[in-house]
């Protein structure tokens, strides 16, 4: 295994299960020191510490998260911001409770966290990554909170690679697919529509990993990715391409 990040320090918000935690046990295992934050405390056994038990939406989880890494960083190299919730329905059945849900934890505290990070973030040299979704850049029948939700954050992204690149932080995105979860593998099972939608399209005729997506996030927080900012890169085994293509 590679130690890209030996002595780097992380955030990843989300981390106690999925892509979340793919991407802090790889972080970890190429060497950097990773504050895992999730408001799932079962979920956090499955990390090494130090950990953070905390609901993102709150009001003050962010000056909580920041005194955590002020405890455990100097400074942080890499902020991850994966935590997210789905919200499977079309606006007409979307009542307040489910978009302030949705939007309040898939946009609203990113921008809050994101926000309250910035004078801890490393300059230069530091990044931020933020997990959006295939669903943020194409129409896609029943989805509209989590659509609307991930369509801003990969366009937060763009503007902050603008505003912060002078200061040296680097901010990209990454647009995973269809990601083998418990909740997508019963859909996959149940729903003939949603696998046809999503799986037969998909030219790489497979469900990504958690690791899939981690593999990506690692390589925007990389010195190989020191040219790249504001980019949302697609982790979707081809299913955007091909509906560009059809
Ligand atoms: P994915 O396929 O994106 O990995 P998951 O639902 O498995 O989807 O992962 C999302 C992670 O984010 C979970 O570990 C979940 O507990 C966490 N999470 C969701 N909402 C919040 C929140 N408001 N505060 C903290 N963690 C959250």
């Amino acid at each position: 295994m590679e130690r890209r990040f030996q002595g780097k320090t992380a955030i990843v918000t989300g981390a106690g299960n999925g892509i979340g935690l793919a991407t802090a046990r790889r972080l970890q295992a190429e060497g950097a020191e990773v504050l895992s934050v999730d408001w799932n405390t079962d979920y956090l056994a499955n990390v090494a510490d130090p950990t953070l038990t905390i609901d993102l939406a709150d009001d003050d989880a962010p000056a909580r998260v920041v005194e955590a890494a002020r405890t455990h960083f100097k400074t942080v190299d890499m902020l991850v911001n994966n935590a997210g919730v789905a919200g499977p329905k079309a606006l007409a059945e979307s009542d307040d409770e489910l978009i302030d849900h949705v939007m309040g934890i898939n946009i609203r505290a990113v921008m809050r966290l994101t926000r309250d990070m910035l004078p801890h973030i490393t300059r230069p040299d530091g990044c931020i990554v933020n997990v959006c979704s295939v669903f943020g850049e194409v129409g896609f029948p029943n989805t509209a909170a989590y659509a609307a939700s991930k369509g801003a954050l990969s366009q937060l992204t763009r503007q902050l690679a603008s505003d912060l690149s002078a200061d040296g932080i680097r901010v990209n995105g990454v647009a995973p697919g269809v990601i083998n979860t418990p909740i997508v593998a019963e859909r996959i099972a149940s729903d003939a529509w949603y696998r046809r939608a999503m799986i037969e399209t998909t030219p790489i005729r497979r469900v990504g990993t958690p690791e899939d997506v981690a593999g990506g996030i690692l390589f925007l927080c990389s010195n190989d990715a020191q040219f790249i900012t504001g980019h949302i890169l697609n982790i979707d085994g081809g299913w955007l391409a091909a509906r560009v293509a059809s």
